[in-house]
């Protein structure tokens, strides 16, 4: 290609017209930066005057000449949430939502925000909704645990199940679907409804076969269906195998005795094991099954040498209530009274049982904690024992 001088002269024009297309832009800008300023001190003072709905209309005002303002949404939404300000923080997400213009990524963020309003002000349904249409965005997994916690809040346990299955399978979810299951059988078993709480029994036990929990729930439903030699069985067995297992199946246990007709030897075996396990559930389901199929003759020495064995302030508590009762002595009586007064607020904050994870304290035992909603975090045993165990530890390691 020949090149011609003339072409040198074009140079200076388009180098002109560049720094003109530039100046333009410019002026553009400029203009931009002005008007945007007004919009916002105006949304700014309707806020500080607490006209929050002006404010809102004037936040739309400058979000329709910055496109780039979707932040400032996000900003008012999470403001009003954490004021309370429910149906106002409701609105924001709802009008950033309606933006046809809104990117994939905003959009999700702002209908998982929309969720978790409607979440604060108890609008379940609503919020399942927005949690819904985030399956299988790139918010999955976090719009799966909000719809967990939907479904396990409303006790709806299929839908629960169903959600946890598709989440990543951690040994915590994994856990989780186990007790869905529970509760799903828990619940069919109240309703006297076997076949159903016989599939979620299997279930649970398919995912963890040596749960406790599922365990006493098979043996329950065996009792149900008349099958109490193996559900006495089956008791017998995870006592065995699962000592921790013995306070919470002394019920059952004593049911499938019952059913066999040989509860004296179900007394015996609960006597048997508190012996040997210091449980204060235990003691106490030997006691109650004592009173009511062991010779009365015997129960007091049987619960005094229990006493001595593993002494406690409940099996003291025991011992003057055994005492009190049988005794024919007035001044022995009122000694017993005495001191059973002086210990009763003792024995009644002792007895309660104290989940590991997040210390709260309970007066009945719980598969999920109340507090932390945490699987399996209290240990079968109450405060009393956690604090001999933890002494008996201190003395061991010399402290
Ligand atoms: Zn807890």
């Amino acid at each position: 290609m020949e090149f011609e001088a003339e072409w040198l002269l074009l140079l200076p024009i388009l180098f002109g017209l560049g720094w003109w297309a530039a100046r333009v832009e410019n002026r553009k800008q400029m203009a931009r930066m002005r008007q945007l300023p007004k919009a916002y001190f105006k949304s700014l003072n309707y806020l500080l005057d607490n006209q929050h709905d002006q404010a809102i209309d004037a936040l739309i005002e400058v979000t329709r000449e910055d496109t780039g303002s979707v932040d400032l949404y996000f900003s008012l939404g999470h403001l009003f949430a954490q004021r309370g300000e429910i149906a106002r923080a409701i609105r924001v997400y709802q009008n950033l939502l309606a933006r046809d213009d809104l990117v994939d990524a905003a959009r999700h963020n702002a209908t998982y925000k929309l969720g978790l309003v409607f979440l604060q002000g108890g609008l379940f349904d609503r919020a399942e909704t927005c949690f819904t249409t985030l399956r299988n965005s790139p918010m999955h997994e976090v719009a799966l645990q909000q719809l967990l916690h939907i479904y396990q809040s409303q006790q709806e346990w299929e839908s629960a199940i169903d959600v946890a299955a598709h989440m990543q399978q951690t040994p915590q979810i994994v856990l989780t679907r186990m007790h869905f299951n529970c509760e799903r059988a828990q619940l069919a078993l109240t309703q006297k409804d076997l076949p159903n709480a016989e599939r979620a029994i299997d279930a649970a036990l398919a995912i963890q076969a040596n749960s406790i929990r599922a365990q006493l729930l098979k043996a329950r439903w065996l009792l149900l269906q008349n099958r109490a030699k193996e559900s006495r069985a089956l008791l017998l067995k995870l006592g065995e195998e699962q000592p921790a297992a013995l306070p919470l199946m002394t019920g059952e246990l004593m049911a499938a005795f019952e059913a066999l007709n040989e509860a004296q030897t179900g007394t015996a075996y609960l006597y048997a094991q508190a012996q040997s396990s210091g449980s204060v559930d235990v003691l106490n389901a030997w006691i109650e099954a004592q009173d009511k199929y062991g010779e009365p003759s015997q129960t007091e020495a049987l619960l005094y040498a229990l006493f001595t064995l593993h002494p406690s302030l409940n099996a003291l508590d025991k011992v003057l209530k055994k005492r009190l009762s049988t005794s024919t002595d007035l001044l022995a009586k009122q000694e017993y009274q005495a001191i059973q007064g002086l210990i009763k607020k003792q024995v009644l904050q002792f007895s309660r049982y104290r989940c590991a994870s997040c210390g709260f304290e309970a007066a009945r035992y719980y598969w999920q904690c109340p507090a932390c909603t945490g699987w399996e975090t209290y240990p079968a045993k109450r405060l009393e024992e956690l604090e001999q165990a933890k002494r008996s530890r201190g003395q061991v390691n010399g402290y």
